[in-house]
């Protein structure tokens, strides 16, 4: 187990070094063109594909440090340049953190590479779990998955809604209920193959931030994958249900749902991406305040401007301390007792939307306009409060988490 650190070795401040040019460099001054287009950004995916950043290797070697400062220092960075793009480039990872916590190996050599595609031919992957009646409820999940045993294959019906990357990607991975009696003890995750009859986009949704983030519907029309598409296998969602079966009639060990092991271990990451986006208005607002003058002086000369630069520097490191910590508990097999995991992405997330509204009256009529980043960084944090639990879901499994109550 690697001890935990608050420093970056050697070889992380590289990484990072090398990640904010490209956030600089490539990815900050496309922002604004892809947030009016309301567009996936391919070509700056491709670029970051070129340089090693959208690819299964990079994504492994962060996800697997041994500090687990990795991952959140990459999402940081990228989140930094802008959030729209970097979601464009990392919303392939959630799909992949999919596979990686519930998939064989077999599972995972063979898809993950497909989610990635390569630097010439480029391909994304969706994770979709909610649906339009099953958001923070993921036990109201209605998607079906019936198994033929004759054909040894899985048929998969249902509407998925608010997938990233959902009719656009090469590999969907899809949950579905296997056994409506379980509630969400009864969900398992599916692969759905690049160009598998049944499966199609729905409505695109025209959002409020994170516009370069295609955001969409999947309708699996009597979708049939083979049985190797079972995520983790047969045998083993068997032996799972048989387990959940007896818990129900007995109230013995907890079974974890598929999904649910999969946002467990991305909640910090989200509270890193909410890092990112807060750090970045914060630096122009800092720079602003500097450089603004009225009254014959520099608006941070005021304590009123310069207390309020204090409070977002403030939060920012406090935000990034809680995510660093859950993240270094998640890779090190500690326990969330107290749901670090949650912590780190309410406090983050909150602290993004609070520290960008700050940004903008920071630059006055400036920060209202298109012409300076911070309303669109203001847009996009809103999302860190809703996806991957809303802070409201956050602070009941905080809460239940802390008092072993079902808290409702
Ligand atoms: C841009 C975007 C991208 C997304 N990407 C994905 C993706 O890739 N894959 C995927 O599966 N999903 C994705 N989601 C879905 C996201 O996770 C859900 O939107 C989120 O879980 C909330 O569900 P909901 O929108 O149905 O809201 P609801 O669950 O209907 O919640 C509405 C409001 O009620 C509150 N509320 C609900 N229940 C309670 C309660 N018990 N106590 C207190 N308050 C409560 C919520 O906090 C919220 O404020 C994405 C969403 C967006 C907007």
């Amino acid at each position: 187990m690697a001890e935990f650190t608050m420093e970056l070795n050697d070889e992380q401040k590289e990484v990072r070094d090398w990640l904010h040019g490209f956030a600089a460099d490539v990815i900050r001054p496309a922002a604004a063109e892809w947030d009016e287009r309301e567009e996936t950004p391919w070509p700056v995916i491709q670029e970051a594909a070129k340089v090693g950043i959208y690819s299964l290797d990079f994504y492994a070697q962060q996800y697997f440090d041994a500090t687990g400062l990795g991952i959140p220092m990459a999402m940081e960075e990228l989140f930094w340049g802008d959030a729209g793009i970097a979601l464009s480039i990392v919303g392939t990872g959630l799909a992949a953190v999919g596979v990686l916590a519930n998939g064989t190996e077999e599972q995972i050599g063979t898809w993950i590479p497909q989610m990635y595609g390569d630097a010439d031919d480029v391909k994304v992957a969706a994770f979709c779990s909610s649906e339009p009646d099953a958001g923070s409820d993921v036990s109201s999940m209605r998607t079906r998955a019936v198994y033929d045993e004759a054909k040894d294959e899985w048929v998969l019906n249902g509407t998925k809604t608010w997938a990233t990357n959902g009719g656009i990607a090469n590999v969907h991975v899809v949950v579905a209920v296997v056994d409506p009696e379980l509630g969400s003890k009864g969900h398992a995750s599916f692969i759905v193959p690049p160009n598998t009859p049944g499966l199609a986009q729905g409505q695109k949704f025209k959002k409020h931030g994170i516009r370069a983030s295609h955001t969409a519907e999947v309708i699996l029309d009597n979708v049939r994958v083979p049985g190797s598409c079972l995520l983790g296998g047969k045998e083993k969602l068997d032996e799972r249900l048989a387990r959940a079966r007896e818990r129900a009639r007995t109230g013995g060990e907890r079974v974890k749902n598929a999904a649910m092991a999969t946002f467990e271990a991305s909640r910090p990451a989200v509270g890193a991406m909410a890092v990112g986006t807060a750090r970045a208005a914060y630096e122009v607002a800092l720079d602003y305040a500097m450089t603004r003058e009225q009254f014959g002086r520099p608006i941070i000369d005021n304590q009123g401007v310069a207390f309020q630069l204090a409070d977002m520097r403030t939060q920012i490191d406090a935000a990034r301390l809680l995510v660093w910590r859950a993240s270094w508990m998640a890779v090190n097999g500690k326990p969330f007792t107290a749901a670090e995991g949650s912590m780190s992405k309410l406090f983050a997330s909150e602290t993004a939307k609070k520290v960008t509204a700050q940004a903008i009256q920071i630059l006055g009529g400036n920060g209202y306009t298109r012409e300076y980043p911070v309303e669109r960084m203001h847009r996009d944090a809103a999302i860190y409060t809703i996806f991957e639990g809303t802070s409201e879901i956050q602070r009941l499994v905080i809460a239940r988490t802390l008092s072993g109550l079902p808290i409702r």
